[in-house]
């Protein structure tokens, strides 16, 4: 199977964990351990969030003195790229000795008209306090928006509409390389009326990115990795319940928030509608129980649990 994989950026970095580089190294290792034994029976597409990562290097950019203006938001998603695509380049290449891996740099067109430019609504960065966010939105002409009980920074995060490099992805695949790309949903750029592409300061969301790739690329399976085991119906309330088969139809008539589930709900949705294929959300760690369908939430046409065709079919290495 051809199976594309996104991995959660609260899943390489937790809520509440400092960012040193030792510490989301360590991560994406325990990413790749669960992730290695995939690799020896189907053809991999691995995309990452980079939520906490961009917000980090966002503030790093604002605090510098040296700089005029701070990095905008297509260059710090870039950087976010090559940063943890370093990082599971690396640890693929340690796990699987003799396999080609090869981590991208990834556009990914949106349209300069999308209704996200007027509406800045995705989360960057740390929680403040409503009267520091105010100050901070008027000295850096930032838009910030509650977030629960705090404040936070929030960017426009227009529709993706296609990875740029989709046809060298593509090719990657057919010759057995695993692909590490499109991560942070891909660095997001316009590209004008002559054909030339330039970026724009916005985070696509890497939940919809990794279900418009998984369709451009034919593939059978979109897992959606996170750091919980399934979608849950009504989410923090005493009537909690875990969700294991369903169908598109049957998750869109819940509502999922917007900032956390709700991309990952759509996402799986959209793949499945426009290919029949199977998606799934769920724990990092249960990476294999969730394809063979017995983990996670599965999204497929029919809402039954998908065929296992992995028997006897012929390991990669
Ligand atoms: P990622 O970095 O993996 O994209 P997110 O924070 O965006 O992580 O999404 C995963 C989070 O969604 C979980 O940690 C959980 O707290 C939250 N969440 C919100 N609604 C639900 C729900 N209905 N079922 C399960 N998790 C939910
Ligand atoms: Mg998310």
């Amino acid at each position: 199977m051809r199976v594309v994989i996104a991995l959660g950026g609260n899943a390489l970095l937790r809520r509440g964990e400092r960012p040193d580089a030792t510490v989301q190294h360590a991560n994406v290792r325990a990413a790749v351990a669960a992730l290695a034994p995939l690799a020896h029976r189907h053809e991999l597409v691995i995309t990452h969030g980079n939520g906490p990562q961009v917000g980090l290097l966002a503030l790093q950019s604002a605090a510098d003195r040296s700089l005029d203006r701070p990095f905008p938001f297509d260059v710090l998603g870039a950087e976010t790229q090559g940063m943890i695509g370093y990082w599971l380049l690396q640890s693929l290449q340690n796990a699987l000795p003799g396999r080609q891996v090869c981590a991208l740099l990834n556009q990914t067109l949106v349209s300069a008209a999308d209704p996200a430019f007027a509406d800045p609504a995705k989360f960057v960065g740390p929680v403040y306090e409503r009267e520091e966010a105010g100050r901070l939105a008027a000295e850096r002409g930032w838009t910030v928006k509650q977030d629960g009980p705090h404040w936070r920074r929030v960017v426009p995060s227009p529709d993706p509409q296609r990875v740029v490099e989709t046809r060298l992805i593509r090719l990657l695949l057919s010759s057995g390389t695993i692909a590490v790309c499109a991560g942070g949903g891909g660095v997001p750029v316009i590209r004008d009326e002559h054909g030339q592409l330039t970026g724009v300061e916005a985070v696509v969301d890497k939940d919809l990115t990794a279900a418009l790739l998984a369709e451009a690329l034919d593939a059978d399976a979109l897992l959606l990795l996170t750091d919980v085991p399934q979608v849950v119906r009504g989410y923090g309330t005493p009537d909690a319940e875990p969700i294991g088969h369903t169908t598109p139809a049957q998750l869109r008539a819940e509502h999922f928030p917007a900032g956390s589930m709700g991309p990952k709900t759509e996402a799986a949705c959209r793949f499945v509608e426009l290919t029949g294929g199977m998606a799934a959300i769920g724990a990092l760690g249960d990476a294999q129980a969730i394809l063979d369908g017995i983990a996670g939430t599965v999204v497929t046409p029919d809402g039954r649990p998908p065929q296992n065709d992995t028997d006897g079919s012929q390991d990669l290495i």
